[in-house]
C-alpha cells in the first residue's frame, strides 16, 4: 500500500466523540507495551504518528487516524499494565466493548500478542467475544524479530493450540524488520475493500 497521508483525527472516550461513521475502520487492540504504536507507525511509514508509550497503559482513549483520506485506523486502549491503578484498568473493558458494539463501520480487528507470550485471560475473552460478533479478527504476533524463523514456527504451533484459530489467522510481525507489513496491509485491504 502506498501511503500518501496519515493523520491523527481525534481521541474519544464515548461514542458521541467518535468521528461520523462514514469511512471504513480497522481497529488494533493489545496489552500495553505489546508494540501496537510501533506497528501502526510502521504500517503508515511515520516515525511517531502514534506516540510510543513512555508510561505504558496511561492513556485510556480510543484514538482515530485517517489514512490516505479513505480509511481510519483505530488505536484502542492498551490493557493489563500492572502499574496503572485498578480504576483506570477497569475502564478499558467497557471502552473497547462500546466501540466494537456500536461502530457500524468497523470492518475488522487486529489483536496483538507478543510472540514470546502465551495467550492469557484477556486475549481469550476478546477472541471469544469477537467470534460471537462474527467480526473478522486476526492475531498479530509482534516482535517476531526476537525469534529465528524456526523458533517462530514452533511458537505459532503453540499459539494455534492455545487460541483454536486457523493458521491463516495468525501473522508474525516486526516493526524492526518490517516482517509481515505487506501481509497486514493485504488483510486491511480485504477487510475494508480498499
Ligand atoms: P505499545 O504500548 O503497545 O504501543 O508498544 P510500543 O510500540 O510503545 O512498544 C513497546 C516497546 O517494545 C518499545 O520499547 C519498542 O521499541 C518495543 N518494540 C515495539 N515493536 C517492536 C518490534 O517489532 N521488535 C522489537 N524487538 N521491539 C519492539
Amino acid at each position: 500500500m502506498h501511503i500518501k497521508s496519515a493523520e491523527f483525527i481525534t481521541s474519544a472516550v464515548k461514542p458521541a466523540q467518535y468521528p461520523p461513521p462514514d469511512l471504513p475502520e480497522v481497529a488494533f487492540i493489545g496489552r500495553s507495551n505489546v508494540g501496537k504504536s510501533s506497528m501502526i507507525n510502521c504500517l503508515v511509514q511515520r516515525k511517531s504518528l502514534v506516540k510510543t508509550s513512555q508510561t505504558p497503559g496511561k492513556t485510556q482513549l480510543v484514538n482515530f487516524f485517517l489514512v490516505n483520506g479513505c480509511m481510519r485506523f483505530v488505536d484502542l486502549p492498551g490493557y493489563g499494565y500492572a502499574k496503572v491503578p485498578k480504576s483506570v484498568q477497569q475502564q478499558w473493558g467497557p471502552m473497547i466493548e462500546t466501540y466494537i458494539d456500536q461502530r457500524p463501520n468497523l470492518c475488522g480487528l487486529f489483536l496483538l500478542l507478543d510472540i514470546r507470550r502465551d495467550v492469557r485471560e484477556e486475549e481469550g475473552h476478546i477472541l471469544q467475544w469477537l467470534m460471537k460478533k462474527k467480526l473478522p479478527v486476526r492475531l498479530v504476533l509482534t516482535k517476531a524479530d526476537k525469534f529465528s524463523r524456526s523458533a517462530a514456527q514452533n511458537r505459532l504451533k503453540i499459539l494455534l493450540e492455545q487460541t483454536g484459530l486457523e493458521k491463516n489467522d495468525l501473522l508474525p510481525f516486526s516493526s524492526v524488520t518490517r516482517q509481515g507489513r505487506d501481509e497486514l496491509w493485504s488483510l486491511v485491504s480485504s477487510m475494508t475493500g480498499i
